[in-house]
């Protein structure tokens, strides 16, 4: 018997088909991992897996199995974005929210965009920073009490005195307080440790520190190195041993190579990396993580006044443009790409647009897929799992309108979306 599962969530009803037998009928079917498209295929699943992929159009023989027709679809697998921010999204007030949000108002905004990055086709992804909301979220989704995508989460990043995301950067002096290595803060050694062991403790996934300046925080620098080399290792060193990767926010050259070295796997945003630092990105199989769309972003929120504190709009207006240029000179070079945008910063559910800044930027439509695909799932250690359409692989399965490779817009516009075998999109 088929259960039907009803979620009322920000004014929208979702029906969810509890996982059973499905038939996907796939007029074309994307393989990740040989980087082709092959016609008419059925993908059979199983409750929560892959059961079988087969050639042409097979229909159940069991009455209870249910059929589904993509036969005038592009079927990929799920979706992986490294780099996102389940809690938040950026607008006018989010300097203020700090102060006036308790966490379970944070909670519910996050329910809403954790549906919308799962109905566009994000079956998976890496959570890098929020205040600790973001684990308890992910906790619900793998419990099944809100609809949303596999979270890979750091909990709350971590950050040096009046650094990246210093949690009272930019308050008055009264709220300014001491925040330490417990809230995210560290200033030795020591502190870099305690930080991890504290994510750990809190449930964090992975680690996520912001090696230089970051655009919106209220800061003058965008760009200045703000680890050690010492506490970068210590953070790095830490965090192998829980069982976790560490990702480096960074713009800045000097924290990017520091960072590198450190051991970090994974550089977010990457804008002012030099030759020397592609090398040594290839050298230490490190990955760049581009979030072109964040770049876009803040270069034009950056020109409407008063959206971005007076602080910020600057550094916006210098480290947005560069983006996408520095990823096109770093793809070309064979630095390792992530697929990840920084949604949070836009609106959630338009992660999708990265594909098109990455083609756009010289980067092969289908490579862009591996990236989003095979490539972030091995990064997760994953790579059995999801990231393919696979016998054996977790259901995540999405589809689109038209061939990618022929029109990469189509990946704005996910008409279907399966995650572990439930259908959220049809
Ligand atoms: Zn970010």
């Amino acid at each position: 018997m088929k259960k039907l599962l009803l979620f009322f969530l920000m004014g929208c009803m979702i029906q969810i088909t509890m996982a059973q037998t499905t038939y996907l009928l796939c007029g074309q079917l994307v393989d990740t991992k040989t980087g082709t498209i092959a016609a008419k295929k059925t993908i059979i699943v199983k409750e929560n897996k892959i059961y079988k992929v087969m050639d042409g159009y097979v229909s159940p023989k069991s009455a209870t199995a249910i059929t589904v027709d993509l036969k005038d679809k592009v079927v990929l697998p799920g979706l992986i974005d490294f780099h996102v921010h389940i809690e938040q999204e950026f607008d006018r007030n989010t300097r203020l929210n700090k102060y006036i949000l308790n966490e379970a108002d944070v909670a519910f905004n996050s329910v809403g965009f954790a549906k919308t990055t799962l109905l566009n086709g994000f079956t998976t992804v890496r959570d890098l920073g929020g205040t600790g909301v973001n684990i308890s979220v992910r906790n619900a989704i793998n419990a099944g009490k809100i609809p949303g995508p596999r979270v890979f989460t750091a909990g709350k990043s971590l950050a040096t005195t009046g650094g990246h995301a210093d949690p009272t950067n930019g308050s008055s002096r009264v709220l300014l307080g001491n925040p330490g290595p417990k809230e995210g803060v560290v200033n030795s050694v020591e502190d870099a440790k305690k930080a991890v062991r504290q994510r750990y403790k809190n449930g964090a996934d992975c680690i996520k520190i912001t090696a230089t300046g970051g655009v919106l925080s209220v800061a003058k620098s965008g760009d200045n190195p703000q680890f050690t080399i010492e506490e970068v290792k210590a953070i790095c060193e830490t965090a192998k041993d829980y069982g976790m990767h560490v990702a480096a926010h960074a713009h800045g050259d000097e924290g990017m190579q520091r960072a590198i070295i450190g051991g970090v796997k994974t550089i977010e945003h990457g804008t002012y990396m030099s030759a020397e630092t592609m090398e040594l990105m290839k050298k230490h199989d490190a990955y760049l993580v581009p979030t072109i769309t964040a770049g876009k972003e803040v270069e034009e929120k950056a020109k409407i006044p008063g959206f971005y504190p007076a602080i910020v709009v600057p550094k916006a207006l210098a480290v947005g443009p560069q983006i996408q240029g520095t990823f096109a000179k770093a793809y070309k070079s064979g630095v390792g790409i992530a697929f990840g945008t920084d949604a949070g910063v836009f609106k959630h559910g338009n992660n999708g647009k990265e594909f098109g800044f990455m083609v756009a930027a010289g980067m092969p439509a289908m490579e862009t897929i591996q990236s989003a695909t095979i490539t972030n799932a091995m990064l997760l250690q994953m790579q059995n799992e999801i990231g393919q359409i696979k016998k054996g692989f977790y259901a995540d399965i999405i589809a689109v309108d038209d061939d990618p490779t022929k029109n990469i817009a189509t990946m704005e516009n996910v008409v279907f979306v399966m995650k572990d075998g439930v259908i959220y999109k049809k």
